[in-house]
């Protein structure tokens, strides 16, 4: 992939990728994203949803409504929270339902690998000093493969580039994983960092 020097330059870019559609998936080819490149909070989640789709926008559906309750006892309301934060996902195009019709597909791996580029040059020109990575398959960009959303959520690390990680569960499956209470109390965790973090580094 080319190197973006600009994000307005990925942007456009980044629009018309068709990368998965040529290697067979049967994939929505409208990549979504937002933020402003002056963002210094990253909001990482798994790929957009058939909500988000039509709106173009991420985080717009249910899931995006739980994720910002949450923000908002950070301390963040949506509008300022989408007007100074960037949002994006591990890949960028939504990959339809699950065959079954009961949810999304989740990406595969041969489709993560094909967009991580694009993730890594989003972070690479936004330089975020807070990253939030929204459920599995974006805890995973930061840790190991094996890492467990228990093991991580209600935590942070500074990676070796100085970036605060913050992990969240993904809102959309949250129900269920939270209907272990010691998850509650992760999440609860994840929002006190998040509140600190806001506050100690003015965000
Ligand atoms: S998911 Fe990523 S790699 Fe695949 S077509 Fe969309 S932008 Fe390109």
């Amino acid at each position: 992939m080319a190197e973006y020097t600009d994000l307005e330059s990925l942007h456009a870019a980044l629009s018309k990728c068709r990368l998965c559609a040529e290697a067979g998936y049967r994939i929505e080819s409208r990549p979504i994203f937002s933020g402003p490149p002056s963002a210094r909070l990253m909001v990482i989640g798994q790929a957009p949803g058939e909500a988000e789709a039509p709106a173009g926008q991420p985080f717009s559906g249910d899931a995006g409504r739980r994720l910002f309750r949450w923000l908002e006892r950070a301390g963040w309301d949506e509008e300022t929270f989408r007007a100074t934060c960037y949002i994006t996902s591990v890949t960028k195009c939504f990959p339809g339902r699950r065959p079954t019709g009961e949810g999304d597909r989740v990406p595969t791996a041969a489709e993560r690998r094909l967009c991580r580029p694009w993730l890594e040059g989003e972070l690479s020109l936004v330089r975020p000093e807070v990253i939030v990575p929204v459920g599995r398959l974006a805890v995973q960009v930061f840790y190991p493969p094996e890492t467990r959303l228990a093991d991580v959520v209600g935590s942070s690390i500074v990676d070796e580039q100085g970036r605060h990680i913050v992990p969240l569960p993904h809102p959309s499956g949250a129900s269920r994983w939270l209907n272990d209470r010691r998850n509650v109390g992760r999440v609860e965790q994840a929002i006190l960092i998040l509140r600190r973090l806001r506050l100690e580094l003015g965000l």
